[in-house]
């Protein structure tokens, strides 16, 4: 039984888009409750390639910086596309 073995190697875009998801949450005005948040987190992360690096590579912001320009940007734009669709058919009703 080694289930519990830690794995070598990690999706570092599912770290990004965790990094900026907040940011984006809030520019965009629009409800950022856990239910909505993991929405719209696994919808960005649905339309993104995922982008492996090995954990020992150092923190999130070393591996950041291992990842282009381009790469982060598509991120973002994932996000705010994941954004769009929740915000249009929230599952909750809306607040306030
Ligand atoms: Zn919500």
């Amino acid at each position: 039984m080694d289930g519990q073995k830690e794995r070598a190697i990690r999706n570092i875009t599912e770290d990004v888009v965790d990094i900026y998801l907040d940011d984006c949450i809030k520019k965009a005005g629009v409800c950022g409750c856990p239910r909505c948040r993991a929405d719209i987190l696994a919808l960005a992360l649905n339309s993104l390639p995922p982008h492996y690096a090995a954990t020992n590579t150092g923190p999130v912001y070393v591996r950041l910086g291992a990842m282009s320009p381009q790469s982060q940007a598509d991120i973002l734009t994932a996000i705010m596309n994941a954004i769009h669709v929740v915000e249009g058919k929230p599952h909750h009703e809306k607040q306030g």
